[in-house]
């Protein structure tokens, strides 16, 4: 990862002093927030699919001191609201607002609450950014960044009831699929996905939601089902005729997609647990995606060295890397020269925004871009950066595309500000209020994507996971950076 340039930010940054004022206190910094993860979203990416995607405005329009909302008072039913009616989302948000500018002695007490979460977050990152990416995970981290970064007590319950959903659908040889039903399913776990025969895929985007809140084969209340998860994997690592590729088989145009998530997966938990049994299969998974860049276009693409790299396989590549850094596995730096050879050739505008397989303005894969580049060490001073960023600020999250979702919120928490606490509210609360709450399929998703049919319930119900643990399961990007340079 680069290291961003040395100058001063205090003094002629817009950026800084935007986000500074909008912390509505001196010492701050920026929110944001990142996020090594992924998904196997993208299964044959239909990008076309893409040009019907519905956004839901946000609306609000919040003053720079304005006291930050919690979830506890944005009270929202899920009788209150018809599927595919996320405007009133925004609505509430803005009714709220214009109740918490009144003063009150109420406002002020909880404004100075959250004045003293943001201080401990600041704390904690200024402390721990040495420690790590995955620094976040712990039970006192996450409910320091939990609070400091706008998730709330509902959006925890969300991510645990959607993990026990989880652990009933495993298969008993510790796999997931796409295909997710089961005897006791019933007629309450519908939506299934039709790429039933990705295993790797579905069981690394399943063990990435575990990792996600900190639980791994070692630690917490679900280590049995990690390590039977774990076990899966192993298997097919070892009966895979070329070391490290772990596409699964048949491979299909989901190989790579399955590729980069179950690194991402097995490289998170090395680091998270230093377990030596795990290196050689993550560091095996790496040397297998780096093998399979094209050495020329830098891409990746359905198959290896594939000449016509695309923007959504290549996003799970570049995240599985960053991953292997994280756990300091080795990656030769030639990899990211080529991957941003790769991410200029499908940009516009001097990398604002980002196509699929040629330079398009496109959202999803300019929110697939953008996060590429914060990790490849872009400024938040750049324009392009500031120019993209703010595209997908105005564009909202989408209604009806989780996989767009999962990675603008990721480019958005990482970018923190005001910015990040529009798109939060709005994002969070779709997200708790679309969650099945009855039968079998509670704490599960129903599909609501470009990719429902194949990836179904089980994908949609992933996705959904680690985007509302977006707030611990990476430390912000451009906060740590600089926090690193006034400490
Ligand atoms: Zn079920």
């Amino acid at each position: 990862m680069n290291s961003p340039d040395e100058q001063t930010l205090e003094d002629e940054d817009p950026w800084w002093q935007s986000h500074k004022d909008s912390m509505g206190v001196t010492l701050c910094s920026v929110g944001l927030h990142v996020a090594v993860l992924a998904i196997l979203a993208m299964i044959v990416l239909p990008h076309k699919l893409y040009d019907s995607t519905e956004y839901m405005t946000i609306r609000t329009e919040v003053t720079t001191n304005a006291p930050l909302e919690t979830v506890d008072n944005l009270e929202i039913t899920p009788d209150k609201l018809v599927a595919g009616s996320f405007n009133d989302l925004a609505s509430v948000a803005v009714s709220t607002n214009v109740v918490s500018d009144q003063p009150s002695a109420t406002t002020i007490d909880t404004k100075q609450e959250e004045l003293q979460w943001e201080v401990d977050a600041m704390e904690f990152l200024g402390q721990k950014h040495k420690f790590g990416e995955l620094s976040g995970r712990t039970d006192e981290a996450r409910s320091i960044l939990l609070k400091a970064f706008g998730g709330s007590a509902t959006s925890e319950a969300a991510v645990a009831s959607g993990l026990v959903w989880l652990k009933l659908h495993q298969k008993e040889n510790g796999s997931w699929s796409f295909n997710h039903t089961s005897k006791d399913c019933g007629n309450s776990c519908t939506s299934a996905g039709s790429l039933g025969n990705n295993r790797v895929g579905a069981t690394a985007m399943a063990l990435l939601c575990y990792i996600g809140a900190g639980h791994t084969h070692l630690k917490g209340n679900y280590q049995e089902t990690v390590k039977k998860g774990l076990g899966f994997i192993e298997q097919e690592y070892l009966k895979a005729e070329n070391k490290g590729d772990l596409r699964g088989v048949p491979f299909g145009n989901s190989g790579m997609y399955a590729q980069g998530l179950i690194t991402i997966a097995l490289c998170e938990l090395y680091a998270l647990t230093r377990d030596r049994h795990l290196r050689n299969m993550a560091q095996d998974s790496v040397d297998f995606i780096i093998a399979a860049q094209h050495p020329e276009n830098g891409g990746w693409r359905y198959r290896p060295n594939q000449g016509d790299g695309d923007t959504s396989v290549v996003g799970w590549q570049i995240m599985a890397l960053t991953s292997a850094k994280t756990a300091g596995l080795t990656v030769p730096g030639r990899v990211q020269v080529r991957a941003e050879r790769f991410l200029e050739s499908v940009q516009l505008e001097d990398g604002a925004y980002y196509g699929y397989i040629a330079p398009q303005k496109k959202s999803t894969t300019t929110a697939i871009g953008l996060l590429c580049r914060m990790y490849y060490g872009w400024d938040a001073r750049k324009p392009a950066m500031q120019v993209g960023v703010k595209y997908l600020g105005a564009l909202g999250p989408a209604k009806d595309n989780q996989y767009y979702n999962y990675y603008a919120t990721q480019v958005m928490h990482h970018w923190g500000g005001q910015d990040w606490k529009n798109w939060n509210r709005v994002m969070r609360e779709m997200l708790v209020s679309t969650q099945t709450q009855e039968g079998h399929a509670a704490g599960s998703w129903a599909p609501r994507d470009p990719h429902a049919r194949t990836g179904g319930r089980h994908y949609a119900t992933c996705l959904s996971i680690l985007t509302l643990e977006v707030y611990y399961r990476h430390l912000p990007l451009y906060h740590r950076r600089m926090l690193k340079k006034e400490i």
